[in-house]
This record gives structure tokens, sequence and C-alpha cells, in this order.
């Protein structure tokens, strides 16, 4: 196998198409060289192949000899020998690997410098300072990376010839004295290591290899791609690359430009450059960078040269490209190029302008792939405006955008302090029905425990509040909490990240979510590709979250969780009052009064969705989770302070408890239990739906049982819908379908008979995900699934990505064999993996008729459809 190739070397394909041979940086690096002829330095790429040997067994036989041949190769174009004492040629080392991984790894610069080379880079130069100062740098550059020795060590050493020579710069620090520094510095390695500083550049140039390749596994590379979700195994390539430099003089310079402006995405010259200067200083702010345009005054031509490079760049990568270029002595050098990293809204902007760009002429459909979901949740959601977050703790990130806010650990407190205008974030071990007025009254969520289907969750991302739950390494004590040492008491202000899940201390500035114009035309163009495949549609409670979907495009509701209707204030005490019921005639009562409550809920959303399918599910927790918590009612009793309407909800609440409520009496369970609740709840569903259509309007109405077992139990439960429609005398006009969720495995196994019944099956990919792995989905994202996920026992957490082997092979079968009983049956997913793009992709190749999510989700998921379907060759 080969494992070295110059920048020169001729590919069969296109090297900007071997980044996972070359690294993102190798690739650009050959493509600029072969294809496109620019003015690169010469250099060569040791592959990815080499590191992942290198990782398995160490240094890979034969690599020493590739290597080099073609440092050989390399003295011979630049016309220098390494360590030559006359013109010496150095190189630089630098990692690369096939995803950017921007400052993760590392790079050495100025190999081949050793006392007798730096003599000659001295004579050459005609610069003692300038040799022993890259000298000077190389040497502390090559003891941290290679060698481990701490930079301290050499600043300390630094700071001290600074002050002996009475100036304040590096820059000003004379030869004589850069000189005795070096020295210095190669006494202070001879101690730390017990050898002297390696001379020899082949022994310099081996090291700094195994340092880079060394570096894909240290511990900052490996936390970027568990964020990023890169694979651990790639490897990194490394560029071996002749050394120009901008330091040089005042006819040289540095710096890095973009071909378009990456905030904005509007086109014009965007970048920065320093005159006599090397690229770390650009990049570390220690000096004031020009704007690039200002190049021109400099170096007129070499700008004009730059601007033509600019133009090929963008026609032959059809994309937005970042450079970074050396002006050696008047000559201008590039270093680098790639696709650039970009806003959302450049993103957006640019992907659009490019389709009418008569250079570029990219497709909408290609235009539709530039975009990311990281992209889509940037526009929707207010983000931080710095980078510079200094993390306090990191949960799961559930519910997009980024809050700042007062802490508050009690919903009560939380909707007393927003009622006094503070802006409030809530802070609890975990939430329940009876923290939702808390929630709705706070501008972000915190909980210690929970995973990305808990309540929290789910109720957070339904009203696009920023939420981070499952942070585990938040303690509460008594009226205060705990992160490690630091302490967060009442009122204390934090800001949390809903998208990474970090939490900081104090208040982050934040920028507001604005969606510039050309978003309505991509998801136009989304739409038009999935025309005819999948629609979307949004999980909503109530007319106003309903008319929130609508406006992001929802093609209707695909989960009406009633559950939440009965969750209101006024709503409350009725539900409680028909659990306490003494007789059957108070039972009745307190139905009737949510009956009529709940068809003016449902009215309210079938107005929104006029015209449009509604799924309405009917009733699905266990009825303990409407009554208040037991734990907080014993402690009442032992204190004997129990009043009598608290005594008869404790009596209920252990009546109603059950050591698994998740497997207990809940869906459709709890309707057999409790027929007339059902009942009520169809009822007031047909009414409201009559109402609509009496008044001109057109309901598509989607009666839904949860947790449907059996043909024989979902029969049972559409006599309720059949004996409501008779009751009511509904005309045959109305439609009104049934169908049932496919939550547990038994259900998708035997899809064939309960198709028989149901009219669409919608999957409920969150039960049915904690129901074929047998994760408790409240509890298990917390300790265990970090613990999975670091152990590769699992992929990724399958809460968030629907389980690519297992659950959908369950939704492929409950498809085939539904369709073979019923071909026209409805087939959609309302899990939250609705509006997960990666599942997404998996929906679309079963070929499911909808998915439906969160309405702020909407606009991404409308994307990812239209993109797995580009993706599996479908076109405008
Ligand atoms: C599901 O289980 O996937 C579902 C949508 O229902 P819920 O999350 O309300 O249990
Ligand atoms: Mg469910």
């Amino acid at each position: 196998m080969q494992f070295v190739f110059s920048f020169d070397y001729p590919h069969e394909v296109a090297p900007m198409n071997l980044k996972h041979l070359l690294g993102g940086k190798g690739a650009n690096l050959a493509e600029m060289t072969s294809v496109l002829k620019l003015p690169v330095p010469h250099g060569f790429t040791i592959s990815t192949d080499a590191c992942r040997a290198y990782i398995d067994d160490g240094w890979p036989s034969g690599l020493t000899i590739e290597i080099d041949r073609a440092l050989a190769e390399l003295e011979e174009l630049m016309g220098k020998h390494l360590g030559d004492p006359g013109d010496p040629l150095l190189v630089s080392v630098r990692s690369g690997a096939q995803f950017s991984m921007p400052g993760m790894m590392d790079t050495v610069l100025n190999l081949g410098l050793n006392d007798v080379s730096v003599e000659g880079l001295a004579a050459q130069t005609n610069d003692p300072r300038f040799a022993y100062d890259s000298y000077r740098r190389f040497i502390a550059m090559y003891a941290r990376i290679v060698q481990g020795i701490e930079s301290s060590e050499f600043d300390r050493l630094l700071d001290a010839a600074k002050e002996l020579s009475g100036v304040n710069s590096d820059g000003e620090i004379p030869a004589e004295l850069l000189r005795y520094l070096v020295g210095a510095y190669k006494e202070l390695v001879a101690q730390e290591t017990g050898h002297p500083f390696p001379q020899d550049p082949k022994v310099q140039i081996r090291g700094a290899i195994e340092a880079v390749f060394g570096s894909w596994n240290g511990p900052r590379a490996i936390a970027y791609r568990e964020r990023e979700g890169i694979d651990h195994r790639l490897g990194t390539a490394v560029n071996v690359q002749a050394m120009v430099f901008g330091n040089r003089d005042d006819n040289s310079g540095t710096g890095v430009g973009f071909t378009r402006d990456p905030a904005t995405g509007e086109q014009g010259v965007y970048g920065d450059f320093l005159v006599n200067a090397q690229g770390e200083d650009v990049v570390a702010g220690v000096r004031i960078t020009e704007p690039l345009a200002e190049l021109e005054t400099h170096f007129p031509e070499v700008f004009h040269q730059l601007m033509d490079i600019f133009e090929r760049l963008e026609l032959h990568y059809r994309d937005m490209c970042d450079v970074e270029f050396t002006v050696e002595q008047g000559k201008l050098w590039m270093l680098q190029t790639r696709v650039g990293k970009r806003t959302g809204i450049a993103a957006l902007r640019m992907a659009v302008a490019m389709t009418s760009d008569p250079g570029i002429k990219l497709s909408r459909e290609e235009a539709l792939l530039r975009i990311s979901p990281d992209h889509l949740d940037q526009m929707l959601h207010p983000q931080f405006a710095t980078t510079k977050i200094e993390v306090l703790t990191t949960g799961l990130g559930a519910s997009p955008g980024a809050a700042v806010g007062k802490v508050y650990f009690t919903s009560n407190d939380a909707v007393r302090a927003h009622e006094q205008g503070e802006e409030v974030i809530l802070v609890r071990k975990e939430t329940s029905p009876d923290d939702v007025h808390g929630m709705l009254a706070s501008n972000g969520i915190l909980t210690s425990r929970g995973g990305l289907v808990s309540h929290a969750a789910v109720v957070a991302r339904g009203w696009g509040k920023p939420a981070v739950v499952g942070a585990d390494e938040l303690v509460f004590e008594n009226g205060f909490a705990k992160i490690g040492d630091v302490e967060l008491h009442e009122g204390d202000e934090i800001s949390i990240d809903g998208s990474t899940g970090t939490v900081t201390l104090g208040r982050l500035p934040l920028e507001a979510a604005e969606p510039p114009q050309e978003l309505e035309l991509l998801l136009q163009w989304a739409d038009e590709i999935s025309s005819g495949h999948m629609s979307v549609r949004a999980n909503a409670d109530s007319g106003p979250d309903a008319e929130v979907a609508r406006r992001f495009g929802a093609k209707g509701i695909g989960l009406c969780r009633t559950e939440h209707m009965f969750l209101a204030e006024d709503r409350l005490p009725i539900v409680r009052r028909m659990i306490l019921a003494d007789s059957p005639a108070d039972e009745e009562q307190a139905l009737e009064e949510l009956r009529l409550a709940q068809r003016e809920d449902f009215l309210a959303i079938l107005r929104v969705m006029d015209g449009l399918p509604v799924t309405i599910r009917l009733l699905d927790p266990p009825l303990h989770e409407f009554l208040p918590d037991i734990e907080a009612l014993l402690i009442k009793e032992s204190n004997q302070t129990l009043s009598e309407e608290d005594e008869k909800l404790l009596e209920a609440a252990k009546t109603w408890r059950e050591f698994n409520p998740m497997l207990g009496v809940r869906g459709v369970r709890l309707g057999v239990l409790k027929p007339g609740l059902y009942t009520m709840q169809v009822r007031a569903l047909l009414e409201a739906a009559m109402d609509l259509k009496r008044s001109g309007g057109e309901p598509h109405v989607e009666v839904m049982i949860p947790l449907t077992i059996s043909k024989a139990e979902l029969a049972y439960a559409h006599a309720w819908v059949e004996e409501a429609l008779a009751e009511l005398g509904a005309d045959d006009g109305l439609d009104v379908l049934f169908g049932t969720m496919i939550e547990t495995p038994r259900a998708a196994l035997l899809a064939m008979e309960i198709a028989e019944i149901a009219e669409f099956f919608s999957f409920g990919t969150n039960d049915l995900t904690q129901l074929t792995y047998g994760f408790s989905r409240d509890d298990v994202e917390g300790k265990l699934m970090p613990i999975y996920l670091a152990q590769g026992l699992l992929p990724s957490n399958p809460f968030k990505v629907v389980d690519a082997e297992g659950v959908i092979e369950l939704v492929n079968i409950a498809a085939k064999r539904g369709r073979s009983t019923r071909p026209t049956i409805k087939l959609g997913v309302c899990g939250e993996h609705g509006g997960d793009p990666e599942s997404i992709a998996s929906f679309v190749k079963i070929g499911l008729d909808y998915v439906s999510c969160s309405p702020y989700r909407v606009p991404i998921a409308r994307l990812a459809v239209a993109q797995s379907l580009v993706r599996e060759g479908a076109s405008l």
C-alpha cells in the first residue's frame, strides 16, 4: 500500500474527492497544485492509511523509505537541502483529517533548522535576527508538541530575555540575545528529556509526524469528534510542505481570505492580512490585522492575482472558499484552501444566489443539500452572540436555541418571578405535567435528569423553548443546587444552550432569530421535491401551537397529545374531580365539564388546520400523572397538615400508584378501564368537527388510539367512535379516519391484523424504542447511555436517531404487513424521530407518507425530507 503522495501526484480522480485518503487539507493542496496549477509551496501528504496503521501497530514498515524519497524529490524541486549550511530547506508538518477539526490536532513549523542551518538562513536572508527568532520558535514548538515539555518553561526564559534587554515585545529582542536564548532553550530540552535537541532534520520530521499521528487520539480531538459525531477510526493525514516566510521583510506578509462574506453570504473582499508576519500572528490576534482590501495598496499585483485566484476557486469548487496565503518577498503563495465554514444565514443566501450565478450554475437540488439542520436551527432560534463560552456543565441539548435568565427551582416561583418581569430559567431535577405553568413562564429549562424524550424535552420542543436536560452533575441541596464546587442559588443568572447542551454561569449576550427571506424559497423547492412522497405534519396540542405549525409549513397535525389539554389551570381541578368522584353521577358531571372544554380546544385546532388532516390522540398517560406528587402528600400526612381535599388526593394517588407506570394503565388501557373518558373525548372531537363543517369549514379528523397491542383491543376502542358517530347522528360526509399508534413491538408484528381495523398507523417511535430496547425513556440517558456511547456499545442515542437495525426493522415489518391487508393505509411517524434528519432518511427509504414533529422543527423536517429524496435520486 502506498502511504505518501506528493501534491502533484497523478491521482485517477480529482484529488479534492480523496479526503478520506489525503485529509481535507491534503486533498485541497493537491487539487490546487495538480488541477488548478496555483502557486503552492511543494510538499507531500502522508495518508490516513498510514495513521491508522501507526495507531494499530506502530510505525508502518516502508513508510520511512517513502518519506525519504518524497523529501529527496522536494529538495530537488525547491533546489534547497534540509540542514544545508548555505541555503537550507525548511518544512512544516501539519495535521489534516477528512473532516475539519480546527485547532484540535498538532502542527510543527520550521523543521530543518539546527545549529548549522540557522546560519544558512541568516546568511540567505541577511537577517540573523529573523533566523534565530525562527530557530527559537521552532525549538519551543517542537519541545511542546513532540517532547511534551510545558510551554510555560520557554515563556519564562523569553520573558527573562525581554527584561534583560529592556524591551516589551518579542520582536524587539536583539539578535545576539536570541542566539543566547536558543542556547538556553536547548539546555532546557536536554534537561527535560535527557537528550540534546535533535539536530538531524530527518529525526525532527519523524518526531513531528509521530506527534501529529498521536494527536488524533489526544483528549481535545476525541472530545471534539464525540461532539461532532466524527468516526474515531478515520485517522488524520499529515502534510509535509516547504516553508515560505511572510515574516521575511516588509515586502512579505500573510493573510486569510474568503471568496464571500462567511457571516452574511454577501459578495466582496473579506479577510485579514498582516505585513511582515507569520500565519499564527493573524490567527492569534497578537497584532491588529488590516482588512484584505488594503492588500491592494501594499501589494497591488499580488492583490489582483489573489482576486483572480478567488474567482477561479469559486468556479472550480462551485462554492465559497476560504484561503490562507503568504507573500514572500513579493511572491504570492497559496497555503491552504477549502470550502469555507459559514453561518446559517450565509449558507442559505449563498446557496440560493449560486443557483442564478451563470458561472456556478448550482442546481436547486444541490442548493438544498448545502443547508444543514444546524444552519436552520441558527435561523429559527436565538443563539449566543459570542463563542467565548465558559462551560459550567453540559447536559443533553434537548430543545435548540439559547436562553438566559435567573434560576428558579420551583414552577410556582418561576411563575411569580416571570410575573414581576424577570427572565427565568427553570431548574428542576425533572419536570412533570405539574410543572407546565412554570415551564411556560420560563425562557429556558434545565434539568438534571431525563432524556431526549422526557417530559421536559418534549414539552419544551413543542413550544420552541430552549432546554438542556439530563445535566447529571447538577445536584440539588436544600434550597440551592451545586455543580461541582459552584453553588447555584435562586436568582443567580445562568445561560443555557439547548443546541449544544452547555450551561454557563452569568448572562451571555443573545442574538435574535431572523430567518432571511430566501428561507421561504428554499423550503418551497423542498416541498416541490417531497410532494407526492412524504409530507411534514406537526405535533401540536392547542390552537396557538397549531398556528405556529401552519406558519412553518406543516401539512396537518400528526399528533395532538390531548393530555396536555387537561393540564391547563382551569382543567386540572376538573380532571381531579373526575378521578376523585364518589359516585357515577359525580364522575359524569366532571366528564361533562371536560367535554365542553375539550370541544373548544378541538375546534380551535381544527379551525387553524382547516382543510388539513388533524390526528387527535385519545388520552395516553397514566391517571396518577394528574394527581399531586405522592411523596409531597405523604410528607404532609406525617406532618399532619393534610387538608380534606389532600386526604382524598392521597387516597387516589395510592390507588393509582404503580411500580412501573410506563408499563401500566396508560394509553388505550386507560380507555378500557374508564371508557367514559374516551367516549367523552370522541364526542367532543366529533362535535367540534361538525361545528366547523356547519360553518363552512373542511375538517379532516383522524382519531388515534395509543399503545395498542391487538386487533381485538383496537376493535373494542373503535366501537366508541362508532357509537359516538351514531349518537350524534353525524352525517356521512364527515371525514373521520380511525387509526392507531404503533408503539409496542407486538402491534408492529401483528400489523396485518390491526390494519383490518386501522385506517392509518402512526409510529410512536419514542415508546417503540423504549419497549424494543427495554430502556426507560425517562432514565436511561442520564447515567447509562453516555457509557454505552463511550464504549461503542451503541452507535448513537436511539432516542435521538432511530435505531437503524431493530426499531427500523419493526417499522418496516409493520408497514409491509399493514399494507398487505390494507394497501391504502396511511403511514406516519409522530415520535421525536420525526424531526431528526438522519431518522427521516430511514423513514423516506421505507416510503412512509408523513413525519410529524414539533412546530419549530417543521422547516428542518421539510428540508430533511427533500434532502433524503434528492439523495435517493429525486429531482425537481
Ligand atoms: C411516542 O411514543 O413516540 C409518542 C409520540 O407518544 P408519547 O411521546 O406521547 O408517548
Ligand atoms: Mg407514546
